[in-house]
């Protein structure tokens, strides 16, 4: 009998866990508020996109695109733009659009809205005062978005980004990485990227740096590229 009591109140309790989480982490997930995910499939266009720059493999990334004539989206994190402002002046420079990834790249669980909010205005205010590009484009540290967070992105006209097509960069070697996207994507594909490491992290970028030409190269040969914004 307390078998099917203690189910009785656990399994309630699961499903919620489930419902929440597919809220906070699906990168698809539409729960919490209006999040752009990918593009029409039918315009043929898809959008390459960087998060946790700049970083020391950004150069490398830049002059992979500039070649190839690219235009991509990168989402900085202000503290990462204090120590590289070279790095994101020259990305706003050579034409990419320029997003917000908060200033510290903090997870949002439990975190309150004001601690949310000083992480995005933070980040901008720093983007603008080394770039001179004002963000419209908000992506969430991990891709969690939290209670509370898109009310504060409405305030600031900030459009929630995800992504349909992680390059899994942080853990593939430069091959995996190519072959994974060139598996996956389609037409308005959001590829997920990342130029630099989160603030305090360490890590390198240049196995993304190495896969970016050939995803480049075989892509371009069907799809067009464009900037987040462009896309929608
Ligand atoms: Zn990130």
């Amino acid at each position: 009998m307390l078998i099917l009591w203690v189910l009785a109140f656990l399994l309630p309790l699961g499903v919620l866990a489930a419902i929440v989480c597919y809220a906070v982490a699906a990168p698809a997930s539409q729960w919490l508020g209006r999040t752009r995910v990918r593009g029409n499939p039918a315009a043929g266009t898809i959008a390459l996109t960087f998060d946790d720059g700049p970083g020391e493999a950004t150069p490398l990334i830049l002059e992979i695109l500039r070649k190839a004539d690219v235009r991509a989206t990168f989402f900085l994190c202000g503290q990462n733009v204090e120590r590289f402002p070279e790095h994101a002046r020259r990305i706003a420079e050579e034409g990419h659009e320029i997003g917000n990834h908060t200033h510290s790249h903090p997870y949002f669980l439990w975190k309150t809205p004001g601690k949310i909010a000083w992480e995005i205005d933070r980040a901008q205010e720093v983007i603008v005062s080394r770039t001179g590009h004002r963000p419209r484009l908000f992506r969430p540290p991990y891709g969690l978005r939290w209670f509370g967070l898109f009310p504060i992105l409405h305030g600031r006209e900030l459009t929630a980004v995800m992504w349909s097509v992680s390059g899994r960069d942080c853990r593939l070697p430069a091959t995996g990485i190519a072959d994974h996207i060139l598996r996956k994507v389609n037409g308005g594909s959001i590829i997920l990227l990342h130029d630099g490491c989160p603030p305090g992290e360490r890590g390198d970028r240049r196995q993304t740096a190495a896969a970016l030409e050939e995803i480049v190269r075989a892509l371009s040969e069907r799809y067009r590229f464009v900037t987040v914004s462009e896309m929608f």
